[in-house]
């Protein structure tokens, strides 16, 4: 019996790469924002809550059959926006039924972090979150406004650091070439000035990929936003990688849009990571063609 077999999901379902070997389950359905303008993941799905009682069933299946549970994701969307109580009970029910997890995680944007006061996050660590996957995209509020983030780098940096505060690994995801062609340095510079406010365990960059259907295609197809070249995003890390001034951070590229796979630790692999774009620029037309992807 596959893992399609054993939980109910509601497809599409996504989850980070690194959670590739966890165990998925669908608290949420959806996005409650569901407005970002280069995101498709969740267009076709009404944002909702499931029952608890339908998640616990799910678990208790899941427990038949898997003898070892090492993590467990929580999916769709920004679970972390429901209400902390209902999701403190689903994190304990986990932590009760599969004692051997060691990591439990979930997505949680700005937007709905910032309603979270840090008690309230110390409680959802306390009943067994480890990490949330954080979209900043980019600490630029004039890209942030562009493409309906639906809150600002403020307020980001903010839920962040209350992130932190209550114990919860950090990773955030940054999107190089969101400002496009016009605006690419205001986009590296100051997503650099709020990952230094933020202090994140991991950095996780993506690469915009324009998808059909959404708005910022839309403006691509018409003229209204020119997409950043290969060699603009490698320009947007020499500058990002250079201003990064973080005492204990992950730098990961581990997503299939980026253009190269930059991996490191900062702040001692910065030079290191610097030579890898050199290198990408320097070899364009190896590493900096066209990307053709069947999944993101
Ligand atoms: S990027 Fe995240 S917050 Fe924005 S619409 Fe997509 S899932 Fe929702």
């Amino acid at each position: 019996m596959n893992m399609l077999e054993i939980m109910r999901y509601e497809e599409p379902l996504y989850r980070p790469p690194c959670e590739a070997g966890s165990l998925i389950v669908q608290v949420t359905l959806g996005c409650p924002h569901n407005r970002c303008a280069f995101c498709g993941m969740y267009k076709m799905k009404k944002y909702r809550v499931r029952d608890p009682e339908e998640v616990k069933a799910d678990l208790r299946r899941a427990r038949l059959v898997y003898r070892h549970v090492e993590s467990v994701f929580l999916a769709d969307g920004n679970t972390i926006a429901m209400n902390s109580d209902k999701l403190a009970d689903i994190l304990r029910y986990i932590r009760r039924l599969f004692p051997e997890v060691e990591r439990i995680s979930s997505y949680g944007g700005g937007r709905f972090l910032k309603g979270k006061s840090v008690e309230a996050l110390r409680k959802l660590k306390e009943a067994g979150l480890d990490i949330i996957y954080f979209g900043l995209e980019s600490g630029d509020d004039e890209i942030l406004k562009a493409v309906d983030k639906g809150v600002d780098s403020r307020d980001m940096v903010v839920a962040a650091r209350r992130v932190k505060e209550a114990g919860i690994l950090l990773s955030v995801y940054i999107l190089l070439g969101l400002g496009g062609e016009d605006r690419w340095r205001q986009h590296a510079e100051n997503t650099a000035r709020a990952l230094n406010a933020m202090q994140p365990h991991f950095i996780r960059p993506r690469t915009l990929y324009l998808l059909p259907g959404t708005p910022l295609f839309r403006e691509a197809q018409e003229g209204r936003f020119r997409e950043a070249s290969g060699e603009t995003v490698m320009r947007e890390l020499q500058i990002l990688l250079g201003r990064l001034e973080l005492e204990d951070a992950w730098f990961l590229s581990d997503h299939v849009s980026n253009y190269v796979p930059i991996y490191g630790h900062l702040p001692e692999d910065r030079e290191k990571m610097l030579a890898a774009v050199e290198m990408a620029m320097e070899k364009a037309d190896v590493y900096l063609g066209p990307r053709y992807l069947t999944s993101l």
